[in-house]
């Protein structure tokens, strides 16, 4: 087992490439440091030390592991020149957690360790600033005392008792900001907080130097396993398997007078992905000031107006550090006394616009190949370039204003807790989270939030970051904005005014501008960046699977034409009977006692179809159209309120009690597995017959017009070979019919949907009777499970959560179960007909690694709904791209 690794002074024993044994800050902090760039010197304790202790328990080392940390010790005071505990030259250190995927914020930092009565003193006369070493314990004394030993609120209404005492003590000497406190009050703040931590513990704060070493790598790596970790892994997709590093560094002050600095920099704007500097710095502050989102930060360019030099190292750092590692670097930087440090570097989350623009501009600085920059796009991640955003002819004044964090629009009801989010979610409402600040501890809040809007914080605080990473509408920095969240109230104040908002309330967040709006205010669909244009047209040249789209409606067809979907693989005809218009006739149809009843009321609905389906065709000039004849259980169309029941009764002429009795009788218990799919079509052949007939209608029509019309029919749900046996005779009479009476020659083809397990294993017979299949997975998975698709819900999430499965199969193909289904529903259709088409329309065929299952598969397509198709674009060239080799 390899216990650390060593970094400063020019040289370092780790590399980039270490990520998994010194998680992504140490092993980039080796990196740099091997580079020659100034990182203060210090050593990584391995991920496998935090398995060690995960398997052996909290304060279990391996042996070996004390000398090690001794020895590394000595060589960083070496480095540093100065020593651990020491009454004159006091080294301090910084011990910070580090996994090998970045988890910004959510475990825990200790700084300025290495202070004691003793030290602080020492560092005093040293610094020839009494105050900065005060104010260094003092910070010292607090951050140990809440990550260490666990002084900290009870609940998230609570303030932190330990920021109790620094206020109120502020306030005894009328300190507004925490620079204002003097040497004295801050040594007052030391013994304020020392007390508290004994009171509340019952164990003093200790002096010993190596006792607090030790004490916050135990805390440090224990923080792997805390909530707040074990959410953001979860929303993820880390494993709880590998581990954090710690990284123990020499500090570095920014805060030792005006010339000092602590500060984060992006290369690239993180939000829009233009080729800048860009970042927020304060002075005179130390380490988390900046990301804490306590005091406002300066941008960067006023930097370079203050401390040119720095500036100018770090202009030239950050450019080596982007070349480097080729991608968008997010960098934390110190600056001592006027010298530069560069404490951290990795690369930069960022929001799905700057994803594709960073991407395309590093083609054309000529630093990725095109196929590099298709397999750094994030298929899931595209959806924040397709949203809607507020339309701008129709905006409404704005009530507030923030820093615009994340852009895209949401609305959604006030909520003023990450709990209370949670739990509104789960009933089903759209939230916003209202905060004066979010910390890490909201991390379930805000994913379960449709937006985020906080008063402090800046463009690089907590929720900034971790908005922009899931792709939520933030908005920080709102100072009108007062949240009394016991209260479950607000406030935006300004101008002599004053405006309450309350828990429920309706408001729409525009993460693009800042701006807050009362209500809903209208939005526009996404408008596409040039660049977005640039990357499909590589990513079109790699991709082999065709892709369609899902879609019922001309507009849905014309949205997704735009997106460049190639056809459609599924238009669910039930979709337009549901118009108010049309449904007292599909009611008509289904409570008619006879066929002839059935075939009046179908009458009423051919012309409409037969019109739904020619705009279809229109839009779908030159591409494959599938229609899929009627699906669902007949019960979703009956009338169900008296008022409904007495219309329909009117309509055909009998009584209430008569329909009434009707609906009972078509009443079933499961109605998913009942009198739906093609057995509708066996057993009233007549709905059939006519819904081919006005497909057939509207094709031979639309062909007139010179449009290229290429119909697919598609028969749902089928079990058995016969029942596709009968109904493709079915519409092939019936079409072959038209055609003639039309004389029209247009090719048409019949297939079927796969989306029960008696399919996929005989599918061999059924391929004898199909053109094409296309597998319904939305039902497959349903079937396969034995899984209501539509009470899952209910208990799924708890499945979720305890880990007895770790994605939802109705959002991403069970590749194990539900694929080794498809994958003989293939072969068995391939067996029989070696050419046979083969897609998905589930809902699966937009998720990226359901459409990568598809293009192993051999599938010739997938289809999804209209905005995931430039993901699915994305996810199928980067299928074909993983099995080509470079
Ligand atoms: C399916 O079952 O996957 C499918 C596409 O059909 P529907 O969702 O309409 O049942
Ligand atoms: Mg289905």
């Amino acid at each position: 087992m390899i216990h650390l690794k060593t970094f400063g002074g020019g040289s370092a024993e780790g590399r980039a490439k270490d990520k998994a044994l010194l998680g992504g800050k140490g092993a980039n902090l080796a990196e740099m440091a091997s580079l020659g760039l100034p990182v203060p010197p210090g050593f990584t304790i391995t991920t496998e030390v935090c398995r060690y202790v995960m398997d052996h328990g909290v304060g279990t080392y391996p042996d070996g592991l004390t000398a090690e940390v001794d020895a590394a010790i000595g060589q960083v005071e070496e480095l540093a020149g100065a020593k651990f505990g020491d009454a004159t030259q006091p080294l301090l250190l910084s011990v910070r957690s580090g996994g090998a995927a970045s988890m910004p914020g959510m475990m825990d930092t200790i700084l300025n360790l290495g202070l004691n009565d003793i030290t602080v003193e020492a560092l005093a006369v040293q610094s020839a600033n009494p105050r900065f070493a005060w104010d260094c314990y003092r910070r010292f004394v607090a951050m140990y005392g809440e990550v260490v030993m666990g002084v900290v609120a009870a609940d998230e209404h609570d303030e932190p008792p330990l920021d109790v005492i620094l206020e109120s003590i502020k306030s005894k000497h009328k300190a507004v900001r925490d620079q204002d406190l003097t040497e004295a009050a801050l040594r007052e703040v030391v013994a304020a907080l020392k007390a508290a931590i004994q009171e509340r513990t019952g164990k003093p704060f200790p002096d010993d130097v190596r006792t607090q070493l030790w004490g916050s790598i135990g805390a440090v790596f224990a923080s792997w396993s805390n909530p707040r970790a074990e959410v953001y892994r979860r929303t993820y997709n880390i494993s709880a398997t590998l581990g954090t590093a710690v990284n123990v560094q020499a500090m570095v002050f920014g805060n030792l007078g005006d010339d000092c600095a602590t500060g984060v920099a992006f290369t690239r704007n993180p939000a829009t992905g233009t080729a800048e500097l860009y970042g927020e710095f304060l002075t005179n502050a130390q380490g988390e000031d900046v990301v804490a989102g306590v005091r406002t930060p300066l941008g960067l360019p006023e930097l370079e107006k203050i401390l040119p030099a720095a500036y100018a190292d770090l202009v030239r750092n950050a450019k080596l550090l982007e070349d480097h590692f080729r991608d968008m670097q997010d960098l934390e930087f110190t600056i001592q006394r006027g010298k530069l440090f560069m404490l951290q570097t990795r690369n930069g989350k960022r929001t799905g616009k700057a994803m594709v623009k960073v991407a395309v501009d590093l083609v054309a600085e000529g630093k990725l190949t095109q196929r590099e920059a298709v397999m750094r796009i994030d298929p899931a991640k595209l959806d924040e370039v397709l949203h809607p955003t507020i339309d701008p002819k129709a905006r409404p004044p704005a009530v507030a204003k923030g820093l615009p964090a994340s852009p895209g629009a949401a609305i959604g009801r006030i909520v003023f807790t990450a709990n209370a989010a949670e739990e509104w979610a789960g009933r089903g409402e759209r939230v916003i989270l209202v905060r004066t600040d979010t910390s890490p501890e909201d991390i379930h809040g805000m994913k379960a939030a449709v937006g985020i809007l906080t008063a402090r914080g800046g463009m690089t605080s907590h929720s900034a970051v971790v908005a922009r990473g899931m792709g939520k509408c933030c908005v920080t920095a709102c100072t009108s904005l007062r949240v009394d969240a016991p209260k479950k109230k607000a406030m935006f104040v300004g101008g002599g005014k004053e405006l309450a908002i309350k828990e429920g309330d309706t408001i729409t967040l525009d993460g693009s501008t800042g701006e807050v709006f009362l209500g809903t205010a209208p939005l526009v669909p996404a408008q596409l960046a040039s660049e977005l244009g640039v990357l499909m047209e590589w990513v079109d040249s790699f991709r082999t699977l065709r892709v369609r789209t899902n879609a019922d409606t001309p507009t849905d067809a014309r949205t997704a034409r735009s997106f460049g979907a190639e056809g459609i693989g599924l238009c669910r005809t039930e979709h337009m009977f549901f118009q108010p218009e049309r449904i007292l006739a599909v009611r008509e149809m289904i409570l008619a006692p006879d066929e002839a009843g059935r075939r009046a009321a179908l009458a009423k609905i051919l012309p409409m179809q037969r019109g739904d389906f020619a705009e279809l065709f229109r839009v779908m000039d030159g591409l494959p159209v599938t229609i899929r004849l009627l699906d669902p259980p007949l019960h979703e169309f009956l009338p169900h309120t008296a008022k409904d029941i007495e219309e329909v009764a009117a309509d055909v002429g009998t009584t209430p009690a008569v329909i009434t009795s009707k609906v009972a009788e078509l009443t079933e218990a499961n109605p998913m597995l009942g009198h739906r799919g093609c057995r509708l079509g066996i057993t009233f052949p007549e709905i059939y017959e006519i819904q081919t007939q006005a497909i057939a209608e509207a094709a031979a029509q639309v062909a007139a017009e010179g449009v290229v019309v290429l119909p697919e029919i598609m028969i749902p749900l089928v079990m058995v070979d016969e029942e596709l046996r009968r109904l493709r005779a079915l519409v092939v009479r019936v079409f072959d019919g038209v055609l003639a009476t039309t004389g029209t020659k247009l090719a048409y083809t019949v297939g079927t949907m796969i989306e029960l397990p008696r399919a996929c294993v005989v599918a061999d017979r059924i391929a004898e009777h199909a053109d094409f299949f296309s597998f319904g997975t939305n039902d497959l998975t349903q079937t396969t499970f034995g899984l209501s698709r539509d009470d899952a819900g209910r208990f799924l999430p708890a499945y979720l959560d305890g880990g007895v499965i770790s994605v939802d199969p109705f959002v991403a193909l069970d590749q194990d179960g539900v694929g080794a289904l498809i994958e003989l529903g293939v072969r068995g259709g391939r067996t029989t007909k070696p050419g046979l088409k083969v897609g998905i329309c589930g809902e699966h065929g937009g998720e990226p690694s359901s459409v990568e299952f598809c293009h192993r598969a051999g599938f010739d397509y997938v289809s999804c709904s209209p905005f995931r198709v430039p993901i699915a674009r994305v996810a199928a060239a980067r299928a074909a791209l993983a099995e080509t080799p470079k």
